[in-house]
């Protein structure tokens, strides 16, 4: 696909006000680099290689999002299961460590990419990582002040 013809697209020659970049969160996506012709919101690049990078994030997360919110969903439900037995061991903070380390493997959390528009995938993805490794710290401190 050349780039010409992403650019006329749906004989849209430009980006709707304010679109930023899916990547980088710069608002200097570029009408060329548009990542879901016809989709709404735009989501659009830079340049070539964060749109490479854009395209190769969207076709794995294509692929792990299943089992990554299978996990995420099992996790979760142990850990609702803990709480609710009330079960206060170091273990029972496991489930709670493996969805941040899950988070943390693969921080895409959200069902639809309009979300990693505001900051842009790299700057929300390291949000995410952070919080990820805070509440993991948390759970571990949480763990080891009941063994
Ligand atoms: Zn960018």
């Amino acid at each position: 696909m050349s780039a010409k013809k992403r650019l006329v697209y749906n004989g849209r020659h430009g980006l709707p006000e304010g679109t930023r970049c899916f990547w980088c969160g710069s608002g200097d996506a570029n009408p060329e680099f548009i990542l879901n012709p016809g989709g709404s919101p735009l989501l659009a690049c830079c340049n070539q290689v964060e749109y490479e990078k854009a395209k190769a994030f969207i076709n794995k997360d294509n692929k792990v999002r299943a089992p990554y919110y299978l996990v995420l969903f099992v996790l979760l439900v142990v850990n609702l299961f803990f709480i609710g037995m009330d079960i206060h061991t170091w273990w029972s903070y496991a489930p709670l460590l493996g969805i941040c380390l899950t988070v943390l493997v693969w921080p895409a959390v959200f069902t639809h990419y309009e979300f990693y528009v505001r900051l842009g995938l790299v700057k929300t993805r390291r949000v995410i990582r952070f919080i990820a490794c805070a509440v993991a710290l948390l759970s571990m401190l949480a763990a080891l002040s009941v063994l």
